[in-house]
């Protein structure tokens, strides 16, 4: 039995947990909401200990010191492009341990009568290993360790039916007879599903299916805390599996695609991923001298940060340039388009990160209007989210996917290196029009040759 005291602790880590969601969901409020949780994650962790008669405390110990510093020395190393493969991974880990937990309850429910705890069980095993085992496939796709684009084979959906028929009926077997021998094949049949779900989507499609399955680690944690008696984990679980879900839904609309396309549609042949020939078509480009010009004699300039400002790591030089035309007076706001980068909130974060005033940042649908009345547009790494394909193209990938509609500004200067399109593999006709300007060259350095040409206007 659960002492009152620590149900207390525990209901107050619950509430904590609901608060931290609340904090992630504002960019003002995000680092105190992540804070919160995180204590909230320590103390559910440590109460146990202070009730529980517990075996192997050393090495219950020594686990979670290997856990933290691997926890702790990841989230400094990594770079923030490489921030949905670590989530896949953290994500992963969860799911796999929620697995492994609910495979050793199995051994104490040789004797009980089968019924929804040992249901809950079967869940938790075999989402939890789909999790794990789609979670490291994620990673290997995004970390460049196999090949991003979509890996099918005649024989997948057959294979994939029959393992999900075999996982079904595993599981009754369980409920039936729970024994640890059925369960470690589930768990087996659990990781084949989760390599074959994640096999078939394209790499630019990977940061929704990581979202997916965070959202299945979530409701295999939910069903793990109902097995074990926990409503932390209950709570936290559900909390996880909600908002997973949710965001995944959000992304698959703001890209103008449904989940199912996200995960089969390489199934039907409609690849997912086109890693896209560079175009030889004539460009109008022009040198950072004559884009300051354009710059310094604006009224009003829209900047649209994508991927390449991320990859260019220039958030800081963009800033100082926007600062520099600001203090001539021109009016500048940067334009945020909801899936621009890799991740959900990948632009707002780095040019949080940047110092840039939460103000200037203004999300698509506010600013789609104000395009047209907009002298320059300055368009730093992106690319399909102002691709007009997007509305003209039923046949291309990201038709349907809502854009900014930077082609109604009177200018736009693309900062980008080459001609090689985005991650969706396609040209875009934009670059082509008579009022586009290319400034070619890694971005970071681009805007430093303009910082320096603008302040000597
Ligand atoms: P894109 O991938 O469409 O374009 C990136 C652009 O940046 C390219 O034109 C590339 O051109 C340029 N670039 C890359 N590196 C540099 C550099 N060092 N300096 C200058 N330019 C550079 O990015 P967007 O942000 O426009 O679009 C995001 C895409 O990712 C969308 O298709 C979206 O659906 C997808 N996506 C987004 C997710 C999210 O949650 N945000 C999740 C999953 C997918 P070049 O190589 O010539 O330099």
């Amino acid at each position: 039995m659960t002492p009152t005291w620590a149900q207390l602790v525990y209901l107050g880590c619950a509430v904590a947990f609901i608060l931290a969601l609340k904090g992630l969901a504002g960019p003002r409020t995000a680092r105190t909401g992540n804070l919160v949780g995180a204590a909230a994650a320590v103390v559910a962790v440590a109460v146990p200990f202070f009730y529980l008669e517990l075996d192997h405390v050393p090495r219950i110990l020594a686990a979670i010191a290997i856990g933290t510093a691997a926890g702790v020395l990841g989230a400094q190393r990594v770079q923030m492009t490489q921030m949905p493969q670590m989530v896949a991974l953290f994500n992963g880990v969860g799911g796999g341990a929620a697995a492994l937990v609910a495979l050793l309850e199995l051994e104490h429910m040789g004797d009980i009568t089968p019924g929804f705890d040992v249901a809950a069980t079967a869940f938790t095993i075999v989402v939890g290993a789909v999790s794990f085992a789609g979670s490291v496939i994620t990673f290997a796709k995004l970390q460049d360790l196999m090949t991003s684009r979509p890996v099918v084979f005649p024989a997948l959906p057959l294979v994939f039916g029959a393992a999900l028929l075999a996982a079904v009926v595993l599981s009754v077997l369980v409920v039936r007879d729970p024994s640890v021998g059925t369960g470690v094949v589930l768990a087996l049949l659990g990781l084949a599903i989760g390599v074959l779900l994640v096999l078939p989507v394209g790499g630019a499609d990977v940061p929704i299916v990581i979202s997916l399955l965070n959202a299945f680690t979530g409701l295999t944690v939910a069903a793990g805390g109902y097995v074990l008696g926990n409503v932390v984990l209950l709570v936290a679980g559900t909390l996880v599996g909600a908002s997973g879900t949710f965001l995944t839904l959000l992304m698959a609309s703001a890209m103008g695609r449904s989940v199912a396309n996200i995960l089969f549609g390489a199934l039907r042949g409609g690849s997912t991923l086109g890693a896209g020939e560079a175009s030889d078509r004539p460009v109008r480009s022009a040198g950072p001298d004559d884009v300051a010009i354009l710059l310094g004699y604006a009224d009003k300039v829209i900047i649209v940060p994508g991927y390449g400002l991320a990859v260019a790591q220039a958030q800081h030089t963009l800033r100082e340039l926007v600062e520099v035309l600001q203090g001539r007076g021109t009016r500048v706001d940067y334009a945020i388009h909801p899936v621009a980068g890799r991740m959900p909130g990948h632009m707002n974060v780095l040019l949080a990160e940047a110092q840039v005033p939460y103000e200037q940042l203004v999300e698509m649908d506010d600013i789609n209007s104000e395009f047209r009345h907009t002298d320059v547009v300055l368009v730093v790494g992106a690319n399909d989210v102002v691709n007009p394909a997007a509305r003209t193209t039923p046949s291309a990938p990201i038709y349907g996917m809502p854009i900014l509609d930077v082609d109604q500004a009177r200018q736009v200067v693309f900062l980008k290196r080459s001609m090689r399109p985005g991650f969706a593999g396609i040209e875009n006709e934009l670059l082509f029009e008579p009022t586009t300007t290319l400034l070619f060259g890694d971005a970071k350095e681009s805007l430093s040759k303009l910082l320096s040409a603008v302040k000597a206007l």
